[in-house]
This record gives structure tokens, sequence and C-alpha cells, in this order.
């Protein structure tokens, strides 16, 4: 490939990298990283390696690490590249970069000076896990990695309790005991879960059980590697019954018992095999008010 062949438009391009299988890269990844005038990386010699891999020469091209703890030094070099017109890549060490990962503040930067920001997609743990869960995927909180003390993890957990959505966390192998004993003790043991462990490589592995036991079995078992833990929402989420009923009323008016339960159960995040029953309750007493009025 030529330097002219290489020439992409200027801007930022992040770019997701794999969270394991080398062959997960998409090939609009490859292009870009093969297309760029600069390009920088959380961790270069991970980058560098899976360049390798699909043999993208890196050429004469500068290849600048850029993470946490060098951002606000490295920032104005990357931005001054933009500015003068050149295409920069940007690729977390794994993954898609800003989510739990540093491009953040790159990003907001090239969106003030009007630089074009362009995506590339690809893989990251949070969705690769979310569709092994076996967990509901209609809604979901992506909450990154929980606080490291115990008391702060708790709260954390707490204020999520009610949220009707399946929740997404991040979690170190260090920690993993301790944080589903935490989730079991804040959320309830029989809450259903899933733990996803070292996915898309050699020993990926998905647990799907109840708090309660991921917790026991994490305690006596330890494993090692990357891991995401996925929760699933509460059976009876704090929404009052007053609420649902006034909300299928108003759908009920509009279309049929089946469709409005959809809508609602959708709309609050329940399960909506309870919000049909109230439905067809409510769909039932009306149609007999409508009899005893004819
Ligand atoms: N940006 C990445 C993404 O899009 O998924 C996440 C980076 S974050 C610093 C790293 C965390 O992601 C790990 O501690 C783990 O919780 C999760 N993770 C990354 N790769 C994983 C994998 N192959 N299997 C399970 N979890 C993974």
């Amino acid at each position: 490939m030529n330097q002219v062949e290489r020439k992409l438009d200027p801007g930022l391009y992040l770019v997701a990298t794999p969270i394991g299988a080398a062959r997960d890269i998409t090939l609009r990844t490859l292009d870009i990283l093969a297309g760029a005038d600069v390009i920088a990386a959380e961790d270069t010699r991970s980058l560098r390696k899976l360049m390798d891999i699909h043999t993208i020469p890196l050429g004469e091209r500068p290849l600048l690490a850029y993470h946490d703890h060098n951002g606000a030094r490295m920032r104005p070099r990357l931005m001054a590249a933009l500015q003068e017109g050149k295409s920069v890549v940007y690729a977390s060490e794994a993954g898609t970069p800003m989510v739990a990962d540093p491009g953040f503040d790159l990003a907001r930067a090239a969106i003030a000076e009007a630089i074009p920001l362009i995506s590339a997609p690809g893989p990251s743990a949070v969705i690769t896990a979310l569709t092994l869960s076996g967990l509901p995927t209609d809604r979901f909180l992506f909450a990154g990695f929980l606080p490291n003390t115990s008391s702060q993890r708790k709260s954390a957990l707490a204020a999520l309790a009610d949220v009707p959505a399946t929740l997404v966390f991040y979690e170190s192998p260090k920690r993993i005991a301790a944080m589903l004993r935490d989730a079991a003790s804040v959320l309830g043991g029989t809450r259903r879960a899933a733990l996803a462990r070292e996915l898309t490589k050699k020993f990926e592995e998905v647990q799907r059980d109840t708090l309660e036991a991921l917790a026991a079995e994490a305690a006596t078992n330890p494993r090692k590697g990357e891991m995401v833990v996925l929760i699933d929402r509460a059976d009876s989420v704090n929404i009052n019954p007053e609420e649902i009923e006034c909300m299928l009323q108003d759908a009920l008016g509009q279309m049929s018992v089946r469709d409005a339960a959809d809508t609602v159960s959708q709309a609050l995040g329940l399960k909506r095999r309870q919000v049909y029953q109230m439905a067809l309750k409510l769909a039932g007493d009306s149609a007999a008010a409508g009899k005893d009025t004819e």
C-alpha cells in the first residue's frame, strides 16, 4: 500500500480493537490503521502487535502513547496534528475507547475545535457479555467498575437496586468474590446474574446462576482472567401499581390488550406476564362496565 492510497480524510478516528481474538478487528479499523497520518494508543506495544498480526506497516508514521497518565501532556500534541489537517487514529488497549478506557477528553477537545470525529465500532466486553448472559437485553445499564471499598461498593449497588434494567459491571479477578458477596447482600441473593470471563479467548466461560450461588462459587473456586458481571433487574420493581394501571388504561384506549401490555411492560421495564394479567383484568372490567351501562 503506498502513501497516496493511504490518505484518510482529516479527523480523529476512534477505533475499537479486539478484547481477545485478534481476528475480531474490523476491516474498516484495519483500513484506518493503515491510512492514518498519526497513530495514538493507550498501549503502543499491544497496538503494534495487533498491527503486525494483520500486516499493517507502521512505516515512518509516529506511534504515540496516550493514556490517563500522560493525557494532559499529549493531548496538545495530538490536537496540533489534527489542527494541521492530519488524520489521527486512537485505540485503547482493548475494546472500544472511552468504555471504561481513555479517550473522552481527547474526543471532547476535538469536538470543541470542530474537528471531525469518526468512530469505527467493533468489540466491547459490555455488549459481548450481554449477548451471552441470558439476561434481558431490552434495557441495560453499564456501570463500569464499582468502587474498591466494600462500604462504597454497597452504596453504589444500593443506588442501582431498583433500576429497571440489566446491570453490567466490569470487575477484576482480585475483587470478584467480594463484589458478588456485596451484590448478593444488597440486591438479594436470589437475583439472577451472570459472570462472563475471558470472552473471545481460549478459556471463555459464562456462569449463569443466582447472585448467592455465583458469590459462593467465586469464594470457593476463584478464577483468573478478565470478567464482566451482569445482574438481572429486581422482580418487583418499586413502581406503584396505580401508576401501571394508569398507563395501561391510557394504552388500552388506543391499542389491543396484547399491545398495551407490551408497551407498558417495556416502558417500565417490568415482566410482560405480570402487566398482561393486569391489562386483561382492566379490559375485562371496562367491558363489564360498558355492559352495565347499556
Ligand atoms: N474498553 C474495553 C471495552 O470496550 O470493553 C474495556 C476496558 S476496561 C479497562 C477492562 C475491563 O473490561 C476488564 O477488567 C474486564 O472487566 C472487561 N473485559 C475486557 N476484555 C474482556 C474479556 N475478554 N472478557 C471479559 N471481560 C473483559
